[in-house]
């Protein structure tokens, strides 16, 4: 027998609709791309979406048509995310922070018909465009007054772009499992992969992350997503601060230190999510110009580990909860969160740290399993390492136009990272697996390793990295970039550390360099680090000669 209910589609466009019968005045506010603050809210939002939506309907742009956007967080990119969803076209968000050579693949790999992007843009795809053959339009986030002369295909500006469309439209109907948004892993091996999002699953991926325990928003939340919308859907805000009627602030091009402070303190945002990174520059200026967060409640820190400190900073020194969180494009992208399960609520200082520096635990909707290279369960008992799979609603079950089979027998996806699981259920990332250091048979973690270094007050940012040894196969190099001013040695840092890893652990060497190079996600280029230290030599390795 089967339920008597109705059949409501689960689509995103579904999401404005009620973000602007209920919450229609709520602000949506933006840091412009031109320079000034721009104010609208959720109602006009989504009637310039309509438009949006008509517009493209106009240009034949249709059912299943790719719609590429490379943009920062605004309004005019949210606005087309709905009107491209609601005639069940794809917004493929393309990550402007790739190689060139990467954008331009994916963007053929797409076939991509439309091009929306913002003036930051504009030279950049000015030198690729004769490589975009599918390309028919581009269409500039800005208006008819900051339009620049541009060589692109018969390029205009979006707000000449849609003044013809009245939005006397309604959005298309069509089922739930249609393909709702692309966005491709920036694999740091081989071509990217494309991820196909449906409207089902990023409906429902919207509630995953409402959960209380997950992001949990509330129509009375300011949300201020920093976290791109070309980075895994920016994590599901820009579809969960309407669907509760949050306020948005939106950063636009501008996420350095005192850019992000600006808006945190002028428009009193609540709660925020962004990769360590940018907490790193965020928390610089604060320690520098002994600025306060008095309005900031939670911040969500993903996409890499977040170091003890940055917790540490953020709780004890600004009153801000942190919530760690795992998860990866694949899984549109929310994985777990580290809020406090009531066992748990009367832990303190050190005790407390230790389990909000885990990635948290799996809200309803992702399955997670712990498995060892056999495929058997490992042990809770947070020290047995093993393989991370995970099934739910918004896993992805393949990649476009490729044929492999990505899922095990149980419908599991190997998500490629190494971690433990406590008996409490909260999982911690050792490593990705082709990042752990493999010491004589042994696993050592540098996500450990880096999350303890740059806990030394003097280090900006640590990498560990394994290099080749004679005896142990691989043995750690600790590689720092120092806060500006300061300087210290390598005996100083390995001082540091004593004590507070097993000995076995410790860094073979340390090599301070200016910077550590990033993927386009903002976690921290293993690969080229790897490159970079391929000849050196550890003085553990002459020794052992
Ligand atoms: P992406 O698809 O670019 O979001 O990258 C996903 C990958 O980022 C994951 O598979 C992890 O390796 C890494 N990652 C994401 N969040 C965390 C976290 N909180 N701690 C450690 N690694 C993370």
């Amino acid at each position: 027998m089967l339920g008597l209910m109705q059949d409501w589609p689960l689509l995103c466009q579904r999401i404005i609709d009620h973000a602007a019968i209920n919450h229609g005045e709520r602000p949506v506010i933006t840091r412009s791309i031109e320079g000034p603050f721009h104010r609208t809210n959720y109602a006009e939002l989504r009637a310039r979406a309509l438009r949006v939506a008509q517009q493209l309907d106009r240009d034949s742009i249709k059912l299943g048509d790719r719609v590429a956007t490379l943009a920062w967080n605004t309004w005019r990119h949210l606005e087309s995310w709905y009107g491209i969803l609601g005639i069940g076209a794809i917004y493929h968000t393309v990550n402007p922070r790739l190689f060139p050579e990467q954008i331009v693949w994916i963007i053929n790999h797409a076939e991509d018909r439309v091009m929306m992007t913002d003036l930051t843009f504009v030279p950049l795809l000015e030198k690729l465009a004769d490589k975009l053959p599918t390309i028919e339009r581009y269409i500039v986030f800005t208006d008819a007054a900051h339009m620049p002369k541009t060589s692109l295909r018969n390029a205009i500006a979006y707000e000449e772009w849609i003044v013809g469309a009245d939005g006397d439209f309604a959005w298309k109907e069509f089922d739930e499992n249609t393909a709702a948004g692309m966005c491709y892993t920036s694999g740091t091996t081989g071509n990217p992969k494309g991820v196909v999002y449906s409207h089902r699953s990023n409906v429902l991926h919207t509630m995953l992350s409402l959960q209380p325990d997950a992001i949990g928003l509330s129509s009375r939340d300011t949300v201020l997503p920093i976290v791109p919308m070309f980075h895994a859907n920016s994590w599901g805000l820009a579809f969960s601060s309407p669907m509760t009627g949050a306020a948005l602030v939106l950063p636009g091009a501008k996420l350095d230190g005192p850019s992000v402070y600006e808006l945190l303190d002028e428009f009193k945002v609540t709660c925020t999510g962004a990769v360590p990174t940018v907490w790193l520059l965020l928390l610089q200026y604060l320690e520098k110009t002994g600025a306060k967060l008095p309005y900031l409640e939670r911040v969500v820190i993903g996409g890499s580990a977040c170091p003890r400190a940055m917790i540490k900073a953020f709780e004890e020194d600004y009153g801000v909860q942190v919530f760690h969180a795992w998860g990866m494009t694949e899984m549109s992208p929310l994985g777990t969160v580290g809020s406090m399960k009531p066992q748990l609520a009367d832990l303190k200082g050190d005790a407390l740290l230790d389990m909000k520096q885990k990635q948290g635990y799996t809200p309803f909707g992702v399955e997670m399993k712990i498995t060892d290279d056999a495929g058997r369960g490992v042990p809770w008992d947070g020290k047995t390492f093993g393989r991370i799979k995970v099934r739910g609603f918004a896993v992805s079950k393949g990649y476009y136009k490729l044929d492999d089979r990505i899922l095990d027998a149980d419908g599991f996806f190997d998500t490629g990272d190494v971690g433990t699981m406590d008996r409490y259920g909260y999982m911690q990332i050792t490593d990705r697996s082709k990042d752990v250091i493999k010491s004589g048979g042994e696993w050592i973690s540098s996500i450990d390793l880096e999350n303890l270094a740059v806990g030394y007050p003097k280090v900006a940012e640590a990498a560990v990295i394994g290099v080749a040894h004679p005896k142990w196969d691989e043995r750690p190099l600790l590689i720092i970039v120092l806060k500006e001013g300061q300087s210290a040695t390598k005996e100083e840092i390995l001082g540091f550390l004593e004590g507070k890893i097993a000995s076995w652990w410790m860094p073979d060497d340390v090599a301070f360099v200016a910077s550590i190079p990033h993927t386009a996600t903002g976690k921290i280029l293993k690969t080229a680090l790897r490159e970079q230290f391929k000849d050196h030599v550890l003085p553990t390795a002459i020794a052992a000669e």
